[in-house]
């Protein structure tokens, strides 16, 4: 999960990195009030975007304001603009430094190598893909030791390999330490500062802040939920990963639900062969596992019925260690608790273990809205054709 700059900031201050003061804002107004604030103990202001991709300052993103007029004004330019695809939903409005000298520096983990690595240069400022390709030699890449991480000798070196000077070092190695606390600390695959600046005064600051955390570790932060992005996200997505079914949303009419990711993923493919004459294509991806209980599967069609795009659906299932029977009641209950929600056709091609028990119970239940199907490409043309017809 990549967060935004904001975020990245208090997780710094939390961890002892030095950055300067922040106040979000998403109108105008609540600008005006957090430059208000912050004008109390601060001379410059800088606003900028907050929207989860770099080069914010040269898309216009990030202004400076030198007063709480200035500043509504400089966040009206920026929010609502489009940087590189993403629309500024907020912004932040920051205590301004003086900057001296702009340095870069993260921490990733390299894959391939099976640990972090450090770079580091004493050119900051400008985007380390560009640093990367035309002063290769002012990058330094130190690979660490998981056991030790970044200490004040492993950051003296790192810092010795950049070329910066004894007295900076004395200044930058705390905050390199403090830097590694946030990735180990957050159980993060990358922290990025840039720039990371000396300023006018002296002091070192961290302008900047990249950071990507690890969804695998997700369990060991229950604070990191808050950062989760829930307005971004599609609202059958969260209601999906709620209910613990895996569902992705895509543009088309037929909605597929299946057991296991290989059978739904084929079913993808016929639903998207079978609808070619129409026009016609798989709504979602929705693998509700192997235990299809009534529950799970009233959840999954909850889900799918929900979706305006939908015109038809098509439930296949190969019955494995959970029995067609009991999918057959897993569907007709779920039918029987959504009532009047389930507006929709559902083609159902159940095959495998106990298919005559599970088409038995659907022929029994005889639901005006249910069309079975005994093969797989004939299922897909079914809900295809239902679809095109809707
Ligand atoms: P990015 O372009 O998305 O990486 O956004 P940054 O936060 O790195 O800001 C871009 C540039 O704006 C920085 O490299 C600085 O040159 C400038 N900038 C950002 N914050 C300040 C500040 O507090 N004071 C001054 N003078 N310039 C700033
Ligand atoms: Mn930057």
């Amino acid at each position: 999960m990549d967060l935004y700059e904001y975020q990245a900031r208090e997780l710094f201050a939390a961890h002892g990195v030095p950055v300067l003061a922040g106040i979000v804002a998403r109108t105008p107004d609540e600008a005006y009030e957090a430059a208000q604030k912050l004008l109390a103990d601060n001379d410059l202001l800088v606003v900028k975007a907050q929207v989860k991709i770099g080069g914010r300052g040269k898309a216009g993103g990030v202004k400076l304001a030198r007063s709480a007029e200035e500043a509504r004004e400089k966040a009206e330019a920026i929010l609502g603009m489009d940087i590189k695809g993403h629309t500024v939903h907020s912004v932040l409005i920051a205590a301004g430094a003086d900057i001296a000298e702009e340095f870069y520096f993260s921490i990733l983990l390299d894959r391939s190598e099976r640990r972090e690595l450090a770079l580091c240069s004493a050119q900051g400022g400008m985007d380390i893909e560009t640093l990367a390709r035309e002063h290769p030699e002012a990058l330094a890449r130190v690979g660490l030791d998981p056991k030790v991480g970044i200490d004040e000798d492993v950051a003296a070196q790192i810092l010795g390999e950049a070329g910066f000077n004894r007295s900076h070092v004395e200044k930058l190695a705390p905050v390199l330490v403090k830097l590694w606390d946030t990735y180990r600390g957050e159980d993060a695959t990358l922290v990025e500062v840039n720039p990371l600046v000396l300023t006018e005064q002296g002091d070192i600051l961290a302008l900047d802040g990249k950071v990507s955390l690890d969804n695998n570790a997700a369990f060991r932060h229950p604070e990191h939920a808050a950062y989760a992005d829930v307005a971004a996200q599609d609202p059958r997505e969260a209601m999906a990963k709620e209910a613990g079914l895996n569902y992705v949303r895509l543009e088309g009419q037929v909605g597929v639900i299946g057991n296991g990711a290989g059978l739904v993923m084929s079913t993808l493919d016929v639903v998207a062969l079978a609808g070619e004459e129409w026009g016609v294509k798989p709504a979602n991806f929705l693998d509700i596992g192997g235990g299809a209980s009534a529950e799970v599967m009233a959840k999954g069609l909850d889900v799918i019925l929900g979706d305006d795009q939908v015109r038809s659906v098509f439930v296949n299932v190969f019955g494995g260690i959970t029995a067609c029977d009991q999918v057959a009641r897993g569907i007709v209950g779920a039918l029987e608790a959504l009532g009047d929600a389930a507006s929709k056709p559902l083609v159902v091609r159940l095959d495998g273990n106990k298919v005559e028990e599970g088409r038995a119970i659907l022929a029994a239940a005889a639901h005006p809205l249910v069309h079975m199907e005994e093969t797989m490409d004939g299922a897909a043309r079914r809900a295809a054709e239902l679809a095109a017809n809707a």
